[in-house]
Formats: structure tokens, C-alpha cells, sequence
């Protein structure tokens, strides 16, 4: 019903010689695929390279942070207007390196997502608890709370151009997986809590990603999940045959 998306975040790696090549083994590998959308995000500076070797494919291009203002005295920063005019589709929001390393807040994760959605682009609003949060029994409290007021304010017709991803944040980059269960049973809190906010046919719409060291020996477990509808992968991203495994896994 929910067409799976693999979305691989490049983070700080690969130079716009790297990425454009690797973009181009993208293209030749996956970019005809079938039945699976598939989106990749290059650092700021590698975009223009990656959009030039994935246009003509299905491949999308996402920026893996913007302002949340289009233009402003805000050195360094990148706006999705910007980015949209280079090429992106898709924006990352709120992924928990931005919360833990640069002071990523609730309410900056709703002014980007309103600044992706303005520019036409299409947020990927990430959540996930610590495990410290998880271990002292907050893992709840904690998604609401995100969801809550990094969404509040959205309608569904706003709400239905979001995707969401759910990465507990002791998986990633650590070989550490949610087991299939126990990401099913947040993706199912993800997805109760927007039954409660949206049209069930929007909600059915939507889709919930899980993000947190997948490779392509546990993707096929965690996709087949009732609630987890792509995966958001980071350092099997960079290898062209690994992605691709994770891409045939969804689909
Ligand atoms: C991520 O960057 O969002 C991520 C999930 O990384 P990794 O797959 O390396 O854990």
C-alpha cells in the first residue's frame, strides 16, 4: 500500500568529486528500480554533482539540513529554497546528530519542516530516543513529545507531504539494531499517533521510515514490519552494493 523509500544520508563524507561518483554507480546500479523510491543525501557542497549524475534517473537528491529562514545574516547556513533551486527534492529534519551536536530543538524541527514544505520540498522529520531514555522507560514520552511539537501546527494536507523516520539514537553508527519487534512497536506509536491527528486515509498515506545501523543482513526483517515502510541508512549508503541490497530488500 506504501511504496517503501531508501533514503541513504551521506553525512560529512564525500567531496563533490566522490559523491559525483558515486552517484554515477547509483545510476547505473538503481536507478531504473521498480517499486521502491530511493533518495540519497550528499554534504551541501556535493549536491551539484550528485544532481548532474542522477538527473534522468529516479534517484531523488535531499539536503541534509537547511534554515529555517530563506534569507537572513546566518553565516554558513543553507536554505531549502536554495536547495531546491540546486536540485534537492527532499530534506532531512531533526536527525539526532543535529539534536546532539548543534543544539537541534523541537521548535527548529517545525520552522524547517514549514521552510521544506514552503520551498516544495519534501521533509523526512527524523525522531528517536536515547538510551538512556530508552533504559529509564521514556521511549514513549519522548516520540510524543517530538512528534508533538517538532509537528504542531501542521494540517493533514501539510502533514500528508512528511515523511517520518524513526532512529533510536543508541542504533546509529553503532552495529546496534532495534530488533524488528521492537522498532514495529514505535513505528506503531508513530502511526496510532497520527490516526489520532489525521483522516485515517492520510495517515494510512504516510510513511514511517527506521533509521539505526540497517545493512542489508537486516533490512529484510525490519522492512517486512507492518508499520516500517523504507529504511534511512547512513554508512551502508556509501557502498553502492550494499545499498543496492537494502533497495532489493524493500522492494
Ligand atoms: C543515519 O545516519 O541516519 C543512520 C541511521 O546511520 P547508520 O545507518 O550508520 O546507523
Amino acid at each position: 500500500m506504501r511504496r517503501p523509500l531508501i533514503a541513504g544520508n551521506w553525512k560529512l563524507n564525500l567531496g563533490p568529486g566522490a559523491a559525483g561518483a558515486l552517484a554515477s554507480y547509483l545510476a547505473r546500479e538503481l536507478g531504473a528500480r521498480h517499486g521502491v523510491d530511493v533518495a540519497v543525501f550528499p554534504t551541501a557542497l556535493s549536491i551539484g554533482p550528485v544532481v548532474a549524475a542522477l538527473s534522468g534517473t529516479a534517484i531523488g537528491v535531499g539536503v541534509q539540513e537547511i534554515a529555517a529562514m530563506t534569507s537572513d545574516a546566518m553565516t554558513g547556513a543553507n536554505s531549502a529554497v536554495m536547495a531546491r533551486e540546486a536540485g534537492c527534492t527532499w530534506a532531512l529534519v531533526g536527525h539526532s546528530e543535529r539534536r546532539q551536536h548543534f543544539g537541534e530543538t523541537d521548535a527548529g524541527v517545525r520552522a524547517k519542516t514549514r521552510a521544506a514544505l514552503d520551498a516544495g520540498l519534501s521533509p523526512i522529520v527524523c525522531v528517536g530516543e536515547t538510551l538512556d531514555e530508552r533504559r529509564t522507560g521514556r521511549v514513549q514520552p519522548v516520540i510524543l513529545r517530538q512528534l508533538e511539537q517538532g509537528l504542531a501546527g501542521f494540517d493533514a494536507a501539510a502533514l500528508s507531504r512528511v515523511t517520518l523516520a524513526y532512529e533510536p539514537v543508541w542504533a546509529i553508527g553503532t552495529g546496534e539494531t532495534a530488533s524488528p519487534a521492537q522498532a514495529q512497536q514505535v513505528h506503531g506509536l508513530i502511526r496510532a499517533w497520527l490516526y489520532s491527528r489525521l483522516p485515517r486515509a492520510v495517515g494510512d498515506g504516510l510513511r514511517i521510515l527506521y533509521g539505526g545501523s540497517v545493512k542489508p543482513g537486516n533490512a529484510k526483517s525490519l522492512l517486512s514490519q507492518a508499520d516500517i515502510d523504507g529504511a534511512l541508512v547512513g554508512g551502508a549508503s556509501l557502498q553502492v552494493g550494499a545499498f543496492a541490497a537494502i533497495a532489493d530488500a524493500a522492494g
